[in-house]
């Protein structure tokens, strides 16, 4: 199994070692040719906007819209949320998105008071109950459409209720960082997405 991880900036690193851990020997994706290679992607978490940048100046964004619209499996975590949603909102202006996801995001969605937090998310599909999730300055998700399947949402507290993983196709998206906290159960489900979809 082929999976490259989108490399231009944020937590690159955490996701190989999660897909390896994984028993899945990861790459990571600077270049066109690069991508052309691998069957999946994975979006790190970072800053979308600084990810949006890069991907336009190294080529990638519409090879990578490309290979979206053509079926490839993409796991995005929190700014790859963000690069993976039709809709962002307190985007910057020129920012951009590799598309796909049909959904309204809205960045730093949990608040200026709490840039980091912990909760548990109910996200059967994935972990057959709640699964323990880290969000930093992490968005959520305000709306989707049709296609798209809520797999996760807040569990208690002040964004209870709030969207915060779903699935359209062979696109998935996490508001939080399932590759910081050594918890395998989204990566699996990930790489058993790619293994179907070959
Ligand atoms: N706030 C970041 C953004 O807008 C996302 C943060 C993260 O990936 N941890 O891209």
């Amino acid at each position: 199994m082929n999976i490259g991880v989108l490399a231009l900036q944020g937590d690159v690193r955490e996701h190989l070692a999660a897909l390896a851990e994984s028993d899945v020997l990861a790459r990571p994706i600077r270049r066109p040719e690069e991508l052309a290679d691998v069957e999946a992607l994975v979006i790190p978490g970072g800053e979308s906007t600084t990810i949006s940048k890069l991907a336009v100046s190294f080529g990638l964004l519409d090879p990578i819209r490309k290979r979206i619209a053509d079926g490839m499996p993409v796991y995005g975590s929190c700014a790859g949320m963000i690069m993976l949603a039709t809709t962002v909102l307190d985007g910057r202006p020129d920012q951009e998105s590799f598309q796909g996801i049909e959904m309204t995001v809205r960045r730093n969605a949990f608040g200026r008071q709490v840039d980091s937090f912990e909760g548990d998310v109910a996200i059967d599909d994935i972990a057959g109950g709640d699964f323990h999730a880290v969000f930093i300055r992490a968005p959520w998700v305000e709306e989707v459409g049709d296609d798209v399947r809520v797999l996760g949402r807040v569990s208690d507290g002040q964004a209870a209720g709030r969207i915060v993983a779903v699935r359209q196709g062979n696109l998935l998206a996490t508001a939080f960082h399932p590759e910081l906290t050594g918890d395998l159960r989204v990566h699996r489900y990930f790489v058993e997405m790619v293994r179907q979809a070959a």
